[in-house]
């Protein structure tokens, strides 16, 4: 499993535990998270921008 993170604030993406209130259940793969998914914390950064933890 691997984790992204915002490259502009703290929010971590992790596969592990994906992210329920964007509607990403534990073991969602990072490449199954939508393309134009925006980082649910600072909404300015999208997917693209992620880097790997
Ligand atoms: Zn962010």
């Amino acid at each position: 499993m691997t984790a992204y993170k915002c490259p502009v604030c703290d929010y971590k993406y992790d596969e592990e535990i994906g992210d329920l209130r964007e509607g990403y259940p534990p073991g969602t793969k990072w490449e199954d998270v939508q393309d134009n998914w925006t980082c649910p914390d600072c909404g300015v950064r999208e997917k693209v921008d992620f880097v790997q933890d």
